[in-house]
């Protein structure tokens, strides 16, 4: 069944997608203007750091249509994945588990099959150096997970879109589930021969990251930061006239990325987002 569908590919990067056989792209995912203002940041961040790939986000029906065309300006291709099709397979094993349903999303990333190699990347990463080398690694490519390092965080994978293999995932997340109930247990029990790649691909640096000394030899080579955890970016405060944000308690070796992403969302974001959807996803 056909559960999700290209909205359209228009833009000024849009020829990226049709053009001379480019087929590898970052993809994310944002279910609510909140992350989708995040991805809207994220996708700035990897222009600004001159990726050569394709920008893809997957979205659902609730983000707004403001924000939606936002999105169309920054990334050449926007998908709707409908996950409220009761013809989808996806939605029959999410009846089941209800609080799959962002995972179930995040899965449709294998269905993008116009590329032959993505890397995934969360709403909440802002990238600030190019990380287009991860494309020369394979099918599953990811950074250990800070809390049990056996695992790989999957808010950066890189993957190969196959039918075939979304059609396993599902058909495993029906048999197997998730033990941590998100996409992150789900994929480590399917990916069991995944391969590591560098800390600073997927640079997890929130108030849990403990190990400073570390940080400050090797946190100048971040290329892509995480801002895993309940409080995202968008939901910290900002100071206009200052022009920084207010770094919470415990917050300080994110002051610098916070920063940074408050910057590029005032100058290349913000400007466009109308009163009405600043009052909804910045609160
Ligand atoms: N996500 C979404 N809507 C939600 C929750 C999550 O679109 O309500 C997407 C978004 O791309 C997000 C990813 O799923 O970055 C994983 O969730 P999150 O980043 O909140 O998890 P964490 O990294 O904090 O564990
Ligand atoms: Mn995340």
């Amino acid at each position: 069944s056909q559960i999700c569908w290209e909205l359209r590919t228009r833009g000024k990067f849009s020829g990226l997608a049709n053009g001379a056989g480019v087929s590898e792209a970052y993809v994310t995912l944002a279910t609510n203007d909140g992350y989708a203002i995040g991805a809207l940041v994220l996708g700035h961040s990897l222009r600004s750091n001159n990726t050569t790939k394709d920008l893809c986000v997957m979205i659902t029906p609730s983000v707004s249509v403001a924000i939606r065309s936002m999105l169309e300006g920054v990334f050449s291709k926007v998908v709707v994945v409908d996950v409220l099709d009761s013809g989808d397979s996806a939605h029959l094993s999410l009846m089941k588990r209800p609080e799959l349903g962002v995972t179930f999303t995040k899965l449709h990333c294998w269905t993008l099959t116009d590329y032959s190699k993505c890397v995934f990347l969360d709403a909440d990463m802002l990238c600030v150096q190019n990380p287009d080398e991860l494309f020369s690694h394979s099918e599953l490519t990811a950074v250990c997970d800070i809390g049990w390092p056996d695992c790989f965080n999957s808010g950066m994978f890189v993957f190969t879109p196959s039918h075939d293999t979304y059609t396993r995932l599902l058909q495993h997340a029906e048999t197997s589930g998730s033990f941590d109930g998100g996409d992150q247990g789900l994929l480590n029990t399917f990916f069991t021969n995944w391969q590591r790649v560098s800390f600073v691909f997927n640079m997890v640096a929130s108030a849990t990251y403990t190990y400073l000394p570390a940080y400050k030899q090797y946190g100048g080579d971040a290329k892509l930061v995480h801002f895993l955890g309940s409080m995202k970016p968008w939901q910290h405060r900002y100071d206009r006239n200052s022009g920084s944000v207010d770094i919470p308690h415990g917050y300080h070796h994110l002051a610098p990325y916070l920063n940074s992403w408050w910057a590029l969302y005032m100058k290349l974001v913000q400007p466009g987002v109308p009163d009405m959807e600043v009052k909804e996803c910045l609160q």
